[in-house]
C-alpha cells in the first residue's frame, strides 16, 4: 500500500466520527447577527484539539462591531508542530451561521441525519468543511509523525457580517500573518472538485436625491425626490447596465452570469418614512434613497467603477432642472485572485485528481469571503477556498451537507497538506 492510500483509508475509517463532529458543531447555534454561542463553539474546537497535542489559543476581538459581554467575538486557533521545521498549513473556517429563517422541513439546529445527508443551518456553510479539516489534520498527525512544519486550525467569528471580529481582527493584530503561515485553505462550500482562487470586488453606495416638500394635491409647488430617482434609474437602464454587461473577465467566476460586472439595487426608499401605520399623508417627497451593490472584476479599477455612477449623476444635474444628489460610500472590497501556480493551488488540484479521478476546476467566487482579509491585511497571497458542499445551498432553508462529499474533501485536504509538508 502506498503512503497516500493509507492516508485515504485512515480518513475513510473515520466516517462516523466526521458525521458526529459535524453534528456537534451544527447543534451549537452560532447565529450571526447577533453572534450567539461563539465562545461555546470556539471552546468545543479548542478542547477537542487540545487533547490531541495542539497548542490552543483564544482571542476575543474586543471593540469590534457587535462585541459585548453578552456576545463576545471569540476566535480559536490551534497549532500542532510537526517533528521538524518547515512551512505552516492553516485551515480557516468561520464558526458563525446566518439565521435559519422560515420554510424549514427539518429543525435547523438538530443536525438530523437522513440517508447520506446532514440537515441544518451551517451544515454546508461551513461547519461541514470545518469538521472535514479537523479530521484531515488529526489523521495526518496520527499517521505521519515525520512530517515537516506545522498544521493549524482556526475557527473565526463574524464572516457573515464582514469578518471584522474574526479574520480581519486576527490579521490586524499579527496573529494571522505571513510570518507564521505559508499556505491557507478556507473550507467554504465551493464543491469538492473545485479550487476557488478568489472573488470579485464589491462597492456598496447610497445615492440620495433631494426634492422640496409640498402638498400632494399640488405637486407642482414642490419638487419630487422620487421622480429625480426615477430619472437615475432610467439612466442606469439606458447606460449603466448595458455597459456592465459588456465587461467580461479572465477570472473563472462561477456561475456564468457572474462572469461580467453586475449591480443589484439592494433597497429603495422615498417619501414618508417606512414603518408608518394607517394612510400616508399626501406629501411630495423631499428625499429618496437607494443602496446599490456593485460587483466588479479584477480588470476594473475601483475608482473607475465609482466614476461611472458619479458621471451619470453629474450628467443629470446638467439636463434636469433642480436635480441634486448625495453619493455616499458604504463598503468596498478589492477583487482578489491567487496565482494558479501557487503551491497550495497546485497541490489541492492534484489531490482532487488523485481522490476524485478527474481534473480540478479552477473557479472564482461571485461574492467575497474571508480571503480578502488574509490577502489585504495579513498579506498572505497563498490562499484559496476549498471545501465540501454546494454553494447554492448556503443560507437556504433545509441546508444540508453530503457525508460522502465531506469525506472526499477531508481526503483532498489531508493529501494536499501531506504533500505541502514533505521534508526537503
Ligand atoms: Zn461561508
Amino acid at each position: 500500500m502506498t503512503g497516500h492510500e493509507q492516508l485515504l483509508q485512515a480518513i475513510e475509517a473515520r466516517r462516523d466520527e466526521l458525521t458526529e463532529l459535524t453534528r456537534d458543531l451544527v447543534k451549537i447555534p452560532t447565529t450571526n447577527p447577533p453572534g450567539e454561542y461563539y465562545e461555546d463553539c470556539a471552546r468545543y474546537i479548542g478542547e477537542r484539539l487540545g487533547k490531541r497535542s495542539f497548542e490552543v489559543k483564544y482571542f476575543r476581538a474586543e471593540g469590534t462591531p457587535g462585541d459585548t459581554d453578552q456576545y463576545p467575538r471569540v476566535n480559536v486557533i490551534a497549532r500542532h508542530e510537526n517533528s521538524r521545521p518547515g512551512p505552516c498549513v492553516h485551515f480557516n473556517s468561520h464558526i458563525d451561521v446566518v439565521e435559519p429563517g422560515l420554510g424549514w422541513q427539518y429543525d435547523p439546529f438538530a443536525a438530523e441525519v437522513v440517508g447520506n445527508r446532514i440537515y441544518g443551518r451551517g451544515t454546508c456553510d461551513m461547519k461541514g468543511g470545518l469538521a472535514a479539516s479537523i479530521i484531515a489534520v488529526e489523521c495526518l498527525i496520527e499517521n505521519y509523525p515525520e512530517l515537516a512544519g506545522s498544521l493549524e486550525i482556526s475557527g473565526t467569528a463574524d464572516e457573515e457580517t464582514g469578518g471584522y471580529g474574526g479574520v480581519a481582527y486576527l490579521a490586524q493584530h499579527g496573529i494571522l500573518s505571513a510570518a507564521r503561515i505559508d499556505h491557507v485553505i478556507i473550507p467554504e462550500p465551493l464543491n469538492k472538485d473545485r479550487v476557488c482562487l478568489g472573488h470579485r470586488g464589491v462597492w456598496w453606495a447610497e445615492i440620495e436625491t433631494h426634492g422640496r416638500m409640498a402638498h400632494g394635491s399640488m405637486p407642482f409647488l414642490g419638487d419630487s425626490a422620487i421622480r429625480h430617482m426615477s430619472a437615475v434609474l432610467e439612466q442606469f437602464e439606458r447606460q449603466l447596465y448595458p455597459m456592465l454587461q459588456s465587461k467580461t473577465t479572465a477570472m473563472p467566476v462561477v456561475p456564468d452570469g457572474a462572469k461580467q460586472s453586475t449591480m443589484n439595487i439592494n433597497s429603495l426608499h422615498g417619501g414618508l418614512q417606512e414603518g408608518f401605520a394607517g394612510l400616508p399623508s399626501p406629501l411630495v417627497a423631499d428625499s429618496c434613497r437607494m443602496i446599490i451593490d456593485r460587483r466588479f472584476l479584477i480588470e476594473e479599477d475601483i475608482a473607475a467603477v465609482k466614476q461611472e455612477v458619479h458621471d451619470i449623476l453629474e450628467s443629470l444635474k446638467r439636463t434636469r432642472p433642480l436635480f441634486d444628489y448625495k453619493l455616499r460610500d458604504l463598503f468596498e472590497v478589492i477583487p482578489t485572485m491567487t496565482d494558479s501556480n501557487a503551491a497550495v493551488v497546485r497541490e489541492v488540484a492534484s489531490a482532487i485528481e488523485t481522490v476524485l479521478g478527474k481534473p480540478a476546476e479552477m473557479v472564482v467566487s461571485p461574492g467575497t469571503y474571508d480571503q480578502k482579509h488574509f490577502n489585504r491585511i495579513g498579506l498572505m497571497k497563498n490562499c484559496i477556498a476549498y471545501g465540501p458542499g454546494i454553494l447554492d445551498l448556503a443560507h437556504q432553508p433545509d441546508e444540508y451537507v453530503d457525508i460522502d462529499d465531506m469525506l472526499d474533501s477531508a481526503k483532498v485536504m489531508a493529501l494536499s497538506a501531506y504533500r505541502l509538508l514533505q521534508p526537503d
